[in-house]
């Protein structure tokens, strides 16, 4: 329970809680920990919106429930408000506009095949970086999400891909609204939860952390041997053409993200993906690839090229077709390996604080 200026006290999201968290409150409250893992089991596994037919609650963990999500309100289970469930044109991906509790809005993006579904997930409401394409990064920061509004991300995407009789999540990219790395904490307890096998139970292999480049972020990542996926998107590989795209980079130099990013590989032996969002006539040439080459070798690095996604406050458009195949023959020729991603694939998709709503039709959505 937190306390604000005037004393009084606000329920506590149960969602924030890692399941050691809820074993102690149960112990302090002079209850076994048994029944804290069969609450876990009903939210994260079970995915329970509310506990009214929780049929296997023992008596103890039911006059728990009873008071303290219900009487006394200490607790509330996280459901933000869904205001929007808007499927792509192709039917391959769906956005859902997430309404939580203070009003704020945020997007999680679905796509992908029947068994193969990625969720995109937002860590923040809006952005403090300021990447000039990016839509997030255009609204501005408004605040870090807690935990629990990174878990009610997932949940809020099992039970859609339930309901629409499909498997459920294979992949996470944290590559929504938000930087994760500025958020590093709350997201940090949030993979804690989402991973954890007696609940939501994705495998940490299957996610993936994308930053900006927040140096202290993937230093740490690193000594603390988070078994995650990092993508970094670097966008320019000289100073001046990445922090005309990414005014962060004048807090966080190339040079020094750069160095980052040899010292995370140094420890951890993990490859590192690198985003390259591809726009025509600033970092599309064959020399800029040439450069990308040359700043990655001795890197055991992975290219995403991902063709520019048009917002509203920003003049620039997509790298053509053509052109980018021409900048990937140039990575490859210096043994740079990469993928470019289709407009509506992962990343551009994934990119969720980047879609436009403009770019989607309203229609009854056949993920599954
Ligand atoms: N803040 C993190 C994660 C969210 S953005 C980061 O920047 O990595 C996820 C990815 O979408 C980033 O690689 C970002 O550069 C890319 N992106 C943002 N806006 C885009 C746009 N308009 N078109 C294409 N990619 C975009
Ligand atoms: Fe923030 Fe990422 Fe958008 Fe940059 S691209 S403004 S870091 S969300």
């Amino acid at each position: 329970m937190t306390t604000d200026a005037a004393g009084a006290t606000a329920p506590r999201s149960l969602l924030d809680l890692t399941l050691a968290e809820l074993e102690r409150e149960f112990v302090v409250a002079g209850l076994s920990p048994l029944h804290a893992r069969a609450l876990w089991r009903a939210l994260h596994h079970g995915l329970k919106q509310d506990f009214s037919d929780a049929t296997d609650f023992l008596p103890p963990l039911r006059r728990w429930v009873a008071q303290q999500v219900g009487g006394e309100r200490r607790f509330f289970i996280e459901a933000p408000n869904q205001t929007a469930d808007i499927a792509s044109t192709d039917r391959l991906t769906r956005k859902f506009l997430l309404r939580l509790a203070d009003g704020q809005t945020i997007e999680t993006v679905v796509m992908g095949f029947k068994g193969r579904h990625t969720a995109c997930l937002s860590t923040q409401a809006g952005c403090a970086m300021g990447c000039v394409f990016c839509a997030t990064g255009q609204m501005g920061f408004v605040r870090h999400l807690r935990p629990g509004e990174i878990v009610a991300q997932v949940r809020h995407a099992q039970l859609a891909l339930h309901a629409a009789g499909s498997e459920g999540l294979r992949n996470l990219v944290l590559m929504g609204m938000g930087e994760p790395l500025h958020n590093y904490d709350s997201v940090m307890t949030a993979l804690e939860i989402i991973t954890d096998r007696r609940g939501l139970n994705i495998g940490p292999s299957r996610i993936t952390i994308s930053t900006v480049g927040v140096v202290p972020g993937i230093l740490r990542l690193a000594m603390e041997r988070r078994p995650y996926h990092l993508a970094v998107s670097l966008h320019g590989a000289t100073e001046a053409e990445r922090s005309a795209l990414v005014p962060a980079s004048q807090r966080w130099p190339l040079a020094e993200l750069m160095a980052a990013c040899r010292s995370y590989f140094a420890r951890t032996g993990r490859r590192i993906f690198f985003e390259w969002t591809l726009i025509a006539g600033a970092n599309d040439s064959p020399a800029q690839a040439e450069r990308l080459g040359v700043l990655l070798t001795g890197l055991d690095a992975h290219v995403n090229l991902i063709p520019l996604n048009p917002t509203d406050g920003f003049t620039g458009t997509a790298t053509p077709s053509a052109v980018a195949k021409a900048f990937q023959q140039v990575l490859q020729t210096a043994g740079i390996p990469s993928t470019i991603r289709q407009r509506r694939g992962i990343d551009v998709a994934a990119g969720c604080g980047q879609l436009r709503a403009d770019k989607f039709r309203m229609s009854r959505p056949v993920l599954g």
